[in-house]
């Protein structure tokens, strides 16, 4: 049994260890080496921000197993609003029959998206089949089938949403784009596609999607903008202030419906139940995942009513908005407002970002600092005025700070990701970012 109380990490076994290995070995036979694990973690067990492994190691988590554990791992209300919910029935289909968890998920939803509208929900089983129904709404909609998404895009795996991806080769190689789409840089200042720096560059990245819709793209044939707003899977990009109210600016201009892929910054992530609240932008239509139903399979496409105008008999999904799904949904949403997880995203957040800062003074290779709420990253470079990203070397600080007991996630190229569970103690982050910098200092002097 995990003790939730224990600060530390425990390491018994340098992992993976021997129930681990074989346990890898195994799923190696019969998994496809299509995935991108960071480190060799064999799961035994898990509570609030601790995770066991089979050979009795405990990990402080700092990934939320792919940022969805917001509530912590095994919740107890979480379990409860399951328990009660097994008892009941295990499945319901809103192609079939009507349920009153849905419902009731429905109210909660129409009050954390604050579309300013009456809202449409299409409930499915993943991230990824909420994009899709999203594009597909839009498309139905305004009856045109082109799409502008942005560089370093990541909107899910299937083929429709893989449409849409603009982040590595490796995922979109040997696959046809089902539909036409547009790529648009995304504001990565750090990087920025145009060589400026804010605020001086007065938005030039905006300026240029004006100019392709004058120039390239008929606005009348798009169906939709979709963006993420902040690039998780591209390296934690946080957009300027500015940036997405602009952006809107646009939409609206060229009647252009806006889709808001939150899948990884919603229910609490970046401290407001939404992201795109950070920016006070109004999209039509907002897909969530997994960080919803702590991990559950639920994906869920919230839009504005006038926007999801399909006909009967035009989407559907058999298992899509799963009664057990539902339960734990109902019941996140409960934990992240009675125990204040907005606002403890925000301060412990904030602490982190700060301390974040104090090591990029120490240490050369991190070359930027970014995030909001607890969902933090920084770049790990070669060399501060090249910035070449240092690829090995943050991989170096991942390893060794998985073997050490702290689990951090990697995106982008060389960005380290800080995404713990909403209600971590700053005792277990300040434990972790001690662990997390000795393998910094160490990478630092090339070790
Ligand atoms: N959109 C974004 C922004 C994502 O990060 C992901 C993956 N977490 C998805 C969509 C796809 O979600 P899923 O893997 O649940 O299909």
């Amino acid at each position: 049994m995990i003790n939730e109380l224990s600060i530390y990490p425990k390491i018994v076994a340098l992992p993976p260890g021997p129930r681990g290995r074989k346990i890898i070995e195994q799923s190696e036979f019969y998994l496809p080496p299509s995935f991108w694990r960071y480190y060799p973690l064999v799961i035994d067990s898990a509570k609030g921000c601790l995770v066991k492994d089979v050979d009795g190691n405990e990990y402080i988590d700092f990934n939320s197993g792919l940022g969805v554990m917001n509530a912590g791992h095994v919740h107890p209300h979480v379990i409860k609003a399951i328990e009660q919910q097994l008892e009941k029935f295990l499945h319901q289909s809103n192609s079939y029959d009507y349920s009153e968890i849905v419902v009731n998920l429905s109210k909660e939803l129409s009050t954390i998206a604050r579309m300013r509208s009456d809202i449409k929900i299409f409930y499915s089983n993943s991230g990824s089949e909420a994009v899709e129904a999203g594009i597909k709404a839009a498309m139905w909609h305004t009856r045109n089938k082109r799409i502008l998404a942005f560089l370093g895009a990541y909107h899910g795996s299937t083929l429709g949403a893989l449409s849409l991806a603009a982040v590595k080769t490796s995922q979109i190689r040997y696959f046809p784009t089902l539909f036409a789409v547009d790529h648009i840089p995304y504001p990565y200042c750090y990087r920025c596609s145009f060589g400026l720096t804010h605020p001086e560059c007065n938005y030039q990245c905006i300026d240029y999607i004006e100019e392709l819709l004058s120039r390239k793209i008929p606005p009348e044939e798009i169906a939709a903008i979709i963006f993420e707003p902040i690039q998780e899977r591209a390296g934690c990009i946080v957009p300027p202030q500015g940036y997405f109210k602009r952006l809107k600016k646009v939409a609206d201009r060229n009647e252009l419906i806006l889709i808001a892929d939150e899948v990884q910054t919603s229910i609490g992530r970046t401290g407001r139940w939404l992201s795109v609240d950070i920016w006070n932008i109004n999209p039509d239509i907002i897909c969530l995942g997994g960080a919803l139903s702590s991990g559950l399979p639920l994906g869920t496409t919230i839009s504005k009513s006038d926007v999801m105008d399909w006909e009967p008999d035009s989407h559907s999904s058999t298992l899509g908005g799963n009664p057990i799904s539902c339960a734990a949904a109902l019941a996140v949403i409960d934990r992240v407002r009675s125990e204040h997880l907005l606002e403890n995203a925000v301060k412990q957040g904030n602490y982190v970002l700060r301390r974040l800062r104090e090591f990029a003074e120490k240490y050369y290779i991190i070359g930027d600092v970014r995030g909001k709420g607890l969902l933090l990253g920084f770049e790990i470079i070669k060399d501060q005025k090249t910035r070449e990203p240092g690829i090995i070397e943050a991989r170096k600080i991942i390893r060794k700070s998985f073997r050490r007991g702290v689990l951090p996630g990697l995106c982008g190229s060389s960005v380290i990701e800080i995404t713990p569970p909403l209600n971590i103690s700053r005792q277990h982050l300040d434990r972790g970012l001690e662990i997390m910098e000795s393998a910094i200092s160490e990478v630092s002097t090339g070790n």
